[in-house]
């Protein structure tokens, strides 16, 4: 699959499936996108590479155990390196589009298998995906 951020100068491909694909609800995902969840996938540093040219340069913004890569032109965040893990997590919502429908290319392989911080939502969600008060396995199942 492709991603990009929202003008595309920025652009990655991904070669594997995620190791881990939720929809986040926490309160970070929230203030940061300005939405009321965001569906994040995490590839393995070997599923991703980027694929724009080699003079565009995203800009480095580090944060605490992240560091996140804005593109210099929409300056919306393409990508995101976890220090711990150097797993790439990314946001379904920059992931290639069918050009006529405008739907993601490939959804049904990739899409969320559960909610996270669901403790901290703004929206209940009733699609029968198990939800965790935090993180997947560590905290109390929910629903
Ligand atoms: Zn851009
Ligand atoms: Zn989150």
């Amino acid at each position: 699959m492709k991603g990009s951020c929202r003008c595309g100068s920025l652009s990655y491909s991904l070669t594997a499936k995620p190791v881990v694909s939720v929809y986040c609800h926490c309160t970070q995902c929230q203030r940061a996108n300005g939405a009321v969840f965001v569906a994040a996938m995490h590839y393995s540093p070997s599923a991703f590479s980027w694929t724009h040219a080699a003079e565009v340069t995203p800009i480095e913004e580090k944060i605490e155990g992240y560091v996140l890569f804005r593109c210099a032109t929409c300056y919306t965040c393409a990508a995101t390196q976890i220090d711990a893990t150097k797993n790439w997590a990314v946001r379904g919502t920059r992931l290639e589009r069918d050009g006529e429908d405008g739907n993601i290319i490939n959804w049904e392989e990739v899409k969320p298998t559960s909610h996270i911080y669901y403790a901290n939502r703004v929206v209940d969600v009733a699609d029968g995906l198990p939800k965790w008060e935090g993180l997947p396995n560590k905290s109390t199942r929910l629903d």
